[in-house]
């Protein structure tokens, strides 16, 4: 149960909801119900063919950007299975806890701080079970489903999925499912520092899928049970990290721009003493404003961990992690900042910002709406679809020669379309957010041009086939 949070006139006026959404997705093979011809599982989705290369175009973009474009940040691709003793470590066996209450009466089962936030408005974070049972049995707090003031007390209860390796259950040794990807990069920091190639200040970027088990419904992929993050662990000299953290704040709005987000629907949100997590010194949440009643929600957040990791790790496995900086000739354990940013959540809030309904005309001339998905070229699935204007062999011909040198010179996905009116093929494109369309039309045969159409404002151009590469690159880097 997503509460309502804060909304504001800037929101009322969107068009956007997230059930357009989530049916666009479905139509244009953006994300699908998981398992869905057995009638689905909850908080489960599939990325399909366009949603899989939108997320893939996030991914490379963000390694691109922290990774390849700079020399302090060195990657990692840790397992999803870790030693158990590292989320002992980490705190995650002891504190990874969602509050939950159960209706007595029709069984439901709820997020105890969730019903608190949405029935009585207050925020509960870092608030015990105890004190989050007296504040739903002091204000009357009845099931949501069936309205009988039968909810159990709060408890505990812990979000990681766990396995067994080994053949049987009862012999086996239980491990869990990484609820983080940060974890691995503390584990691997001395292997990293070992191999020369590092120096305090630097990072390491790791992009993976992680498993919490999530017992609100979902709201589309905002919540999943299993989703993908890309994280960052920054390791500084501990009196460098106040600073550091406000590179870093940066750093996430130049990304956020760099995708296309609009700021209007950004903020940043710091976190009160009371509501920091048990590694964080300081904490800044970067929230989205969600359409309808979700409101503004967790994009990204940005903590500086101290030295917590390190000191634990170090103290459960007996390696000493100590950093040995040569320039100052001493021992110390660095501090972390880590900024961490969710693939879902990026996608999600990229599908929800590019959602524009136009007004305008269809190919018959009467009133119609148009849905255009106005992605940034940088992350949009199809970079460009090739359309021949009619499913002719003489137009065919060269606009399949065309997609093909436009592939190899470019090396970017592209559409190819030659099916219905050239207005519906638009509509399609628009619909899924390709930036450009390049029609093959009669005059190409004579003048060695093509139609360029612009999504956006679809304006056309005409192009020499002989520069559509060069054209191409240039809009799309
Ligand atoms: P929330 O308060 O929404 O549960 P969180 O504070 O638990 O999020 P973090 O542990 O900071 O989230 O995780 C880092 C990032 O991973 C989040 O900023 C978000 O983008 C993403 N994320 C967290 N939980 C989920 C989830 N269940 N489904 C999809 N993305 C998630």
């Amino acid at each position: 149960m997503e509460s309502a949070r804060g909304m504001t006139t800037v929101e009322t006026a969107r068009l956007v909801t997230m059930d357009k959404i989530a049916a666009l997705c479905k139509r244009r093979g953006f994300v699908f119900p998981g398992s869905d011809i057995y009638g689905g599982l909850a908080n489960t989705w599939d990325y399909g063919p366009l949603g899989v290369e939108l997320k893939r175009n996030v991914k490379e973009h963000w390694w691109r950007t922290f990774v390849h474009r700079r020399r302090d940040i060195v990657g990692l691709d840790a397992g999803i299975l870790m030693h158990p003793r590292v989320w002992e470590a980490s705190g995650h066996v002891a504190g990874f806890n969602d509050p939950l209450v159960d209706c007595r009466t029709c069984r439901s089962r709820f997020r105890a701080d969730h019903l608190i936030e949405e029935r009585l408005g207050l925020q509960v974070e870092g608030k015990t079970p105890t004190e989050m049972s007296r504040l739903l049995q002091e204000n009357g707090v009845k099931c949501p489903v069936c309205g009988n003031a039968t909810l159990t007390d709060a408890r505990q209860f812990n979000m990681m999925f766990s396995t067994t390796i080994g053949p049987l259950a009862e012999t086996g040794v239980e491990v869990y499912l990484r609820p983080e990807t940060a974890q691995a990069m503390f584990v691997q920091f001395k292997n990293i520092v070992s191999t020369g190639r590092v120096k305090v200040p630097f990072g390491i970027a790791q992009i993976g899928k992680v498993f919490r088990n999530e017992i609100t419904p979902g709201n589309f992929i905002f919540r999943l049970l299993e989703f993908e993050q890309m994280e960052i662990e920054f390791f500084v000299k501990p009196d460098e990290a106040a600073e550091t953290f406000e590179v870093w704040l940066s750093a996430m709005w130049e990304w956020l721009r760099s995708i296309g987000i609009g700021e209007q629907f950004l903020r940043v949100r710091e976190h009160d003493a009371d509501e920091l997590s048990h590694y964080s010194s300081r904490t800044i949440d970067f929230e989205y404003l969600f359409p309808g009643s979700m409101g503004w929600r967790e994009l990204y957040g940005l903590a500086n961990r101290t030295d917590f990791d390190l000191a634990q790790h170090q103290a459960f496995s007996g390696e000493d992690l100590h950093y040995f900086d040569q320039g100052e000739n001493r021992k110390y354990l660095p501090y972390v900042i880590e900024p961490t940013f969710g693939v879902d959540r990026t996608c999600l809030i990229l599908l929800i910002d590019a959602y524009d309904e136009e007004e305008t005309i269809d190919v018959n001339g009467k009133p119609d709406i148009r849905v255009v998905l106005r992605l940034h070229p940088r992350v949009a699935p199809f970079k460009a679809a090739v359309l021949p204007l009619m499913k002719k062999p003489e137009l065919a011909e060269p606009a399949q020669e065309l997609y093909q040198t436009l592939s190899d010179e470019t090396g970017v996905l592209l559409d190819y379309d030659e099916t219905g009116n050239i207005g519906k093929r638009y509509r399609r494109q628009d619909e899924i957010g390709t930036p450009f369309c390049i029609t093959v039309d009669f005059d190409t045969i004579d003048d060695h041009c093509v139609t360029v159409r612009h999504r956006d404002d679809m304006s056309q151009e005409r192009i020499a086939i002989a520069d559509v590469s060069s054209w191409l690159r240039e809009q799309i880097v």
